[in-house]
C-alpha cells in the first residue's frame, strides 16, 4: 500500500512540535491522501476521555501496562499464559496504578479468550486504534446535522467557526426562531455597501506612515527583481497626502479612513510602484484583487462590505484587531 503512497508530502503543517496534518500526492493517480491528527478534532486529551466523552459507551480503551517489559524479558513475560496482576499496572512514571480496580477487571473479562498476553497485545494494539473509529463517526455526524463536514476542516476550532459564520447566514437551519433574518437575501452585487461606518473619521497621511509604505513597497520590488529607480519615495509625502484626501478606492469607490486605509494599486503587474503606474484602493480591496479574475474580486469586496455592514462574523482582516483578540486565543488553527 506504502508504496502507491510514497508520493510527495505536499502540505506539512506543524506547531509547537507536533505534528497536525500530512497531505501525501500519489505519484501517479495524483490522488490526496490527508492525514490528520485526530487531537485536532477532539482537543487535547487522552484516548481513554475520547472514547468514553465522544464514544458510545459500547467500546472501552483497553489497558496494557507497557512499563513491565523491556528489550530483555519480553519474551519471556509476553508468552505467559496467564493475565497481568494489578499490582504489574503500577506505573513508576505516573506514581500511580495506571487503571482503577473496574478496569482491571474488564481486562481480566477481556484476557479470557486469548491464549497468552502476546496475543492479547496484538489485539490491544488494533483495538486502541479501532476505538477511534466510533468517536469520529460520531463528530462527524454531529456536525453534518449542521452542513459542515469534519473532514473539510483542520480543527475542531475550524468546524466551531464553520458553524459560526453558518448559523449567522442560513439561521433557519439552526432552528434559530428568534433570527428570523436571513442574510445575502438582499445582497446585490450592484449596490453600494462603501463605507457602512459614517462616523469613521477621515484618513490623514502621516510622514512617518509613508515612508514606511515606501519601504515595503520597495522591497516588494526588490524582491520581485524589478528596477526600484522610479518608485515612490517619502518625497511624494506631499501629492499622496492629498490624493488620498480628495480621491477614492479605484477598484470599489470607498473612500478612505481609518477603518479602511488606503494603499497604492499597481495597474501594470509587470511594473514597479512608479507614479505613474499605481492608483489609490483600499487595503483590503487591493489584497482580494490580486491576481485574482476581476468579477470574483468584486463579489469578495461587496460581501466583506456587506458583512461590515450587517455586523456580521467574518474572517479577521484588521491586524489591530487581531492583535488585541490573540491575546484572549488560545490555540491557533481556527481559521
Ligand atoms: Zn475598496
Amino acid at each position: 500500500m506504502l508504496r502507491y503512497w510514497d508520493g510527495i508530502v505536499q502540505d506539512l503543517i506543524q506547531l509547537c512540535y507536533e505534528m497536525h496534518q500530512i497531505v501525501n500526492i500519489g505519484q501517479w493517480s495524483q490522488m490526496k491522501l490527508q492525514y490528520i491528527d485526530a487531537e485536532n478534532l477532539f482537543g487535547p486529551m487522552t484516548l481513554k476521555a475520547c472514547v468514553k466523552d465522544y464514544g458510545d459507551k459500547s467500546e472501552h480503551k483497553d489497558v496494557f501496562p507497557y512499563e513491565i517489559i523491556n528489550s530483555k524479558n519480553w519474551n519471556e513475560v509476553l508468552m505467559k499464559t496467564e493475565p497481568f496482576d494489578y499490582e504489574d499496572f503500577k506505573s513508576l512514571l505516573k506514581g500511580c496504578y495506571s487503571n482503577t480496580k473496574d478496569e482491571f477487571d474488564q481486562y481480566l473479562a477481556d484476557f479470557m479468550i486469548f491464549t497468552n498476553r502476546l496475543e492479547y497485545l496484538k489485539y490491544y494494539n488494533i483495538n486502541d486504534t479501532e476505538v477511534m473509529v466510533k468517536p469520529l463517526i460520531n463528530l462527524i455526524d454531529t456536525f453534518e446535522q449542521l452542513n459542515i463536514d469534519v473532514l473539510h476542516y483542520i480543527s475542531i476550532a475550524s468546524c466551531a467557526y464553520a458553524t459560526k459564520h453558518y448559523s449567522t447566514y442560513f439561521p433557519s437551519k439552526f432552528n434559530l426562531e428568534s433570527d428570523k433574518q436571513t442574510y445575502y437575501s438582499d445582497f446585490n452585487i450592484n449596490a453600494d455597501y462603501t463605507n457602512p461606518n459614517p462616523n469613521a473619521k477621515f484618513f490623514v497621511l502621516t510622514a512617518g506612515y509613508w515612508k514606511n509604505k515606501c519601504y515595503h513597497y520597495k522591497q516588494q520590488d526588490y524582491k520581485a527583481g524589478r528596477e526600484t529607480e522610479k518608485n515612490v519615495t517619502a518625497d511624494d509625502y506631499d501629492y499622496y497626502k492629498r490624493l488620498f484626501e480628495t480621491s477614492v478606492s479605484q477598484i470599489c469607490s470607498a473612500k478612505f479612513t481609518y477603518d479602511n486605509p488606503p494603499s497604492l494599486d499597481r495597474q501594470d503587474n509587470e511594473l514597479t510602484y512608479s507614479k505613474d503606474n499605481c492608483l489609490p484602493a483600499c487595503v483590503s480591496c487591493n489584497i482580494a484583487h490580486a491576481n485574482r479574475d476581476p468579477k470574483i474580486a468584486s463579489l469578495h469586496i461587496k460581501m466583506r462590505q456587506y458583512a461590515i455592514k450587517h455586523n456580521l462574523p467574518m474572517t479577521i482582516s484588521d491586524e489591530r484587531i487581531y492583535k488585541l483578540l490573540r491575546e484572549c486565543i488560545t490555540g491557533g488553527l481556527a481559521a
